[in-house]
């Protein structure tokens, strides 16, 4: 990899019908019907009872911050333009739990437990689901 491109996340059979989702603006999650579960990310077959009796379900794309960390260093200089940015484990409504950035907003002030729904950004031929809080907060004061 160049570092001037941004890395995306690969696609397999299990992971399509997620990123279909996302390209048509709908956040979608597993849900196992043997035993009534939801997983994030997607696979082939439930990773609690181990069979493949999985649905795909739209999630209302809103959730909570669980935890987060902002970036200062670019982890390539494909993100120097991007930092400071927040990077936050978001608990989606229906039950699952994803990794993703929180944008349109003062990373700084981004806090554990903030609301938040997905907003969905291109990148080259994917569409990836970040998240953005639902009441924006004030700037942080800085002294
Ligand atoms: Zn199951």
């Amino acid at each position: 990899m160049s570092g001037t491109e941004k890395p995306l996340p690969p696609m397999t059979a299990e992971t399509r019908p997620f990123w279909d989702g996302c390209r048509a603006g709908e956040l979608r999650y597993q849900y196992c019907r043997a035993c009534d579960r939801v997983q994030f990310y997607p696979r082939s077959i439930c990773a609690r009872c181990g069979r493949s009796a999985l649905e795909w379900r739209r999630s209302n794309g809103t959730g909570t911050v669980y935890a987060f960390t902002v970036v200062y260093r670019p982890p390539s200089a494909a993100f120097a333009a991007d930092v400071p940015y927040a990077i936050a484990l978001v608990d989606l409504d229906e039950g699952f739990r994803m990794m993703t950035n929180v944008i349109d907003c003062d990373p700084e002030a981004v806090a554990i437990g903030d609301r938040v729904r997905v907003v969905f950004e291109r990148r080259a031929d994917t569409v990836l689901p970040h998240f953005t809080p639902v009441h924006p907060h004030t700037p942080k004061e800085r002294g």
